[in-house]
Parts: C-alpha cells; sequence; structure tokens
C-alpha cells in the first residue's frame, strides 16, 4: 500500500489539486477501493456515504445490480465501435428514450459526446455555426451569466464566469457577453441583441459557483426573452439532470422546453463518461443540404457500454418509480437541513431538490474552512467537497431517510468542531 502511494505521488497529477500539499510526505491520501450503493470504503476498510455523489455524478448508488448487469450484458457484445459512419442498438435505444423523457417536446434530436464540457461545446458550435451558415453571420455571440460554470475544456470555459476555472484567463475563439442578471440582459441594447447566436445558463442553481439559486421564474422569463428575440436558449442541466432538482430535468420545473439541452454527470447514473446534446428539428434541419454537416466528434463518442449504462439508468427510473418519491425524499431533506440552522457559523443554506449549499462564515478564504471541515466530516463516515466556504451535499438520489439523516448530522458534528 505505502509503495502504491509513493508511486502515485512520484507520477500522477490531479486536477484542481494543490500537488505541493498532496505530495507532502504527511499526507495520507484517501484510496477508494469499493462501494455498494451510498458507501465507499477507503484502503484502510473505513466506510463513508458518497455526500456528493462522487462529484455530483452518481444517481442510484455504487454497484447497482440493473447498472452491473446492463454493463455486463454489453460488455460480451462488444465494448465500444466508432459512431462516424456506423451506428448501433444502444445509442438508438437511449436517443429514444431520451426524447420520450420530455414528451412532445421540439426536442427530438440527439447528438453523443463525452461529458458535460463536450455536451456544452458542441451547443455552442451547433448554435454558432447555425446562424453563420442560415443567413445570419452576425450572430456570433453567445452570451453567458456571472459566475457561470459550463466545464474546463477551452471551449466551454470561455462561457464560464468564475475566474479560477479559466486558468491563462483568456476567452477562446468566438466571442462571449457577460451579464450578472436576468434585468441586466433586458437592458441589453437592441444592437447587442443583434449579435446574440444564444444564450446559455445553468438552470435554477449554479453549480460551481457555491449552488446560488436563480429567482423563481427567472427561467420563464429568460426562456420568453429568447424566444421574442429569436436567440436560442442552451440550457446546461450536467449538474441538474436526472432528478437531481426534485424533477427529471430543472427546465420542468418552469415549462421551459429550451433550443439545446446538456446532459451528462448522471446520464449514466455515474457510471461511465458520457453525453449528450438534444436540440430541435430546426436546428437540425439547418444543418442539411449539400456539404452541410456538423463538423464535430470524438473518437468515444456513443460509446456503447457508456450507452448500456445509460439504458440501465433509466431502467432504475423506471423500475423503481424513482421521480415519484423524489418530492417526500426532498422535503425530508430540507427539514433536516433547517436543523442545521442554530449553528452560529451558518451563513446561508441553500438547497434545491437534492442538491444543497451550505455556507458557513464569515472566514478568510487563506483559513480553509471549507476544505476543513469537509476533512473533519471524514471520521464521521461523509465524504465531500467545498466550494470555497459553501459545503455541499448531493446525495445520491438512492439515499435512504437514515442515510440522509447520518450526512446532516456528520457535517453538523465537523462543522462544530473546526468553528473557531
Ligand atoms: C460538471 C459540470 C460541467 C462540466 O462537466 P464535465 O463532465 O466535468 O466536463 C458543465 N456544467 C455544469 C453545470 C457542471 O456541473
Amino acid at each position: 500500500m505505502t509503495s502504491l502511494l509513493q508511486t502515485e505521488k512520484r507520477h500522477l497529477w490531479h486536477p484542481f489539486t494543490p500537488m505541493q500539499a498532496w505530495c507532502d510526505e504527511a499526507h495520507d491520501p484517501l484510496m477508494l477501493v469499493s462501494g455498494h450503493g451510498c458507501y465507499l470504503k477507503d484502503q484502510h476498510g473505513n466506510e463513508y456515504l458518497d455526500g456528493n455523489s462522487s462529484i455530483w455524478t452518481n444517481i442510484h448508488g455504487h454497484n447497482h445490480p440493473t447498472l452491473n448487469a446492463a454493463i455486463r450484458a454489453q460488455l460480451d457484445q462488444v465494448a465500444h465501435t466508432s459512431f462516424l459512419g456506423f451506428t448501433h442498438e444502444p445509442a438508438i435505444q437511449l436517443g429514444q428514450q431520451l426524447v420520450d423523457l420530455l414528451p412532445g417536446s421540439a426536442l427530438t434530436r440527439v447528438f453523443y459526446s463525452d461529458n458535460g464540457s463536450t455536451a456544452i461545446e458542441s451547443a455552442i458550435r451547433m448554435a454558432l455555426q447555425y446562424w453563420k451558415q442560415n443567413g445570419h453571420p452576425s450572430r456570433d455571440t453567445i452570451l453567458a451569466f456571472d459566475r457561470a460554470y459550463h466545464g474546463d475544456t477551452l471551449g466551454a470555459a470561455s462561457v464560464g464566469g468564475i475566474p479560477i476555472f479559466k486558468g491563462s484567463g483568456n476567452d477562446f475563439g468566438y466571442r462571449v457577453q457577460r451579464v450578472p442578471t436576468l434585468d441586466a440582459l433586458l437592458g441589453l441594447t437592441e444592437d447587442e441583441i443583434t449579435r446574440l447566436s444564444a444564450v446559455i445558463i445553468e438552470p435554477l442553481i449554479q453549480g460551481s459557483a457555491g449552488m446560488r439559486l436563480w429567482p423563481k421564474g427567472m427561467l420563464k422569463a429568460l426562456s420568453d426573452w429568447c424566444q421574442k428575440h429569436d436567440i436560442f436558449l442552451i440550457l446546461d442541466e450536467v449538474m441538474t439532470g436526472f432528478g437531481r432538482t426534485g424533477k427529471m430535468f430543472a427546465c420542468q420545473h418552469e415549462d421551459v422546453i429550451p433550443d439545446f439541452l446538456c446532459l451528462a454527470k448522471g446520464l449514466t447514473g455515474g457510471y461511465l463518461p458520457m453525453a449528450a446534446t438534444l436540440t430541435t428539428q430546426r436546428v437540425f434541419e439547418g444543418f442539411l443540404g449539400p456539404g452541410r454537416a456538423f463538423y464535430y466528434g470524438h473518437s468515444y463518442t456513443a460509446s456503447q457500454l457508456g450507452c448500456a449504462a445509460a439504458l440501465g439508468s433509466l431502467q432504475v427510473f423506471r423500475e423503481e418509480k424513482l421521480l415519484e418519491t423524489l418530492p417526500a425524499k426532498v422535503q425530508f431533506f430540507q427539514n433536516l437541513l433547517d436543523t442545521l440552522r442554530d449553528l452560529p457559523s451558518i451563513l446561508e443554506i441553500r438547497q434545491c431538490g437534492l442538491i444543497a449549499g451550505i455556507e458557513i462564515g464569515p472566514y478568510a478564504p487563506e483559513q480553509m474552512m471549507g476544505v476543513k471541515t469537509c476533512l473533519a466530516a471524514r471520521p464521521h463516515g461523509l465524504l465531500t467537497r467545498p466550494v470555497v466556504d459553501t459545503l455541499i451535499l448531493m446525495p445520491p438520489l438512492a439515499a435512504t431517510q437514515a442515510q440522509l439523516t447520518h450526512m446532516v448530522l456528520a457535517l453538523r458534528l465537523a462543522i462544530q468542531e473546526t468553528a473557531p
């Protein structure tokens, strides 16, 4: 074990991780070796509740028999084949099922890719190329919101509004206009509006900004505005999709159907990297005609194993009537979160469905109180990760009442132990 960790520190490089502290001799990284349901087990045999669904991906828990069986069955057929010039049944079945999740809506075309960032890039490129090749080349700007997070590849990061996620700090390749609020957008000049290709937003809640909620009705008002000006609406449901907000998709809370719906994290139940960008027949038809194609794709587009996992996940949604269990679970979760309010270091609790951001403070950022508090939760059996001083709880949808109770209690103890 020791020598494995020595090799790790000698050769590996982790995302969003200050590697000097990571590689310090005193640092004893947690190695996760197995999982079942909402629990993960480390190299010492300790078990933890997966309080952030393995970075916001897991839906049905780990090692779910239905998902495991779906992937095994596919594995005995073939693991991966190219989607460039070929097709396969799992992709077709999944496409139909994704379209059927929003019955009767205009979202009838499915474009596969590998992760949240590429789902976003696909939508942005489709929006830009659509206007360019359909008589409106001046519509070359994507409007995005301050503090937005849409992924880390250069194209997706360009619409992001959180400086530290931008690395070099440069936007890349296309024009982005940024506004703080819907009111600011409503104040755009006619000139600015005619340059817009699409508006992109995380509906209901901005995740990486620290779980910040948009005002009720904002999404609907934004959608109406986009329709009035014939500007595409791109919804980034990479985090909010697949039941996380209490409905299958966040847009269903405000009866909004976008022009592009970007899905990833929970698509495969948190099992395999896979993404889908849903769009309309109108957008699709803008790419028809001689010599026209959407020039974009990845080697693992529509991975057969990924499609099988996604089909397995949707099967669990149906068999376990998961969406029907959510309202009661969300209410229970809210009541639990309310029990934290007596702690003096709680600044604000923000909740949307089974997503919660618990902001503690006020602390100076260099105190790293968010990180310290999450580390203090480990001995109490909870794994999670903060956004600065906002503690995140985002349990798998499969979490039971007892498990939710344990998570919130572990966080409570950790907050009490670390508060100065
Ligand atoms: C995680 C996330 C992304 C990026 O997804 P990756 O799979 O990490 O590339 C994009 N948008 C939102 C809202 C996310 O939470």
